[in-house]
């Protein structure tokens, strides 16, 4: 796909991680677009607003979708290299293409998803990048018990 279109597309990411490190939150955002190019829905990572571990971005911007006759040609655009069961919900639901803003910080799916079809599109954002390294940096205990390690 077109770079900058992808870029546009992940400042809605980033605006909605932006708001979730406001909230005292993982910033982590998503952004589900049609394939006409229009947002279908947006959200962030709620584990901590929600006490909810599995309110994850891709989710909740999948969620805020509503139900989609079909998700050929969808773009889902996270800030962050999806985790598994973010990339089980693409594979799930047919989501053809996956815009990631950075898979430094955490090497999720994306490379799985790749094998199996999905365009996906790694941009190596450094704005990306630098919220999610200043977030591990501050709140180290909390990015462990999101992703699951000790
Ligand atoms: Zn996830």
């Amino acid at each position: 796909m077109d770079e900058e279109q992808a870029r546009r597309w992940l400042a809605t990411a980033v605006d909605e991680a932006r708001a979730g490190l406001a909230e005292g939150g993982i910033p982590i955002g998503a952004a589900l677009y049609g394939a006409d190019g229009t947002l279908l829905g947006r959200g962030r990572n709620r584990r901590v607003q929600d006490g909810d571990p599995s309110a994850h971005g891709e989710t909740a911007a999948f969620r805020a979708a509503g139900r989609q006759r079909s998700y050929r040609g969808t773009t889902m655009v996270t800030t962050l290299s999806p985790c598994w069961y973010c990339s089980g919900l693409v594979r799930q639901f047919g989501i053809s293409r996956v815009v990631v803003g950075e898979a430094e910080t955490f090497h999720g799916g994306h490379d799985w998803l790749a094998e199996h079809g999905v365009e996906v599109v790694v941009l190596d954002d450094p704005g990306c990048v630098a919220l999610m390294r200043e977030f591990i940096a501050a709140r180290p205990e909390l990015w462990h018990e999101d992703i699951g390690e000790e």
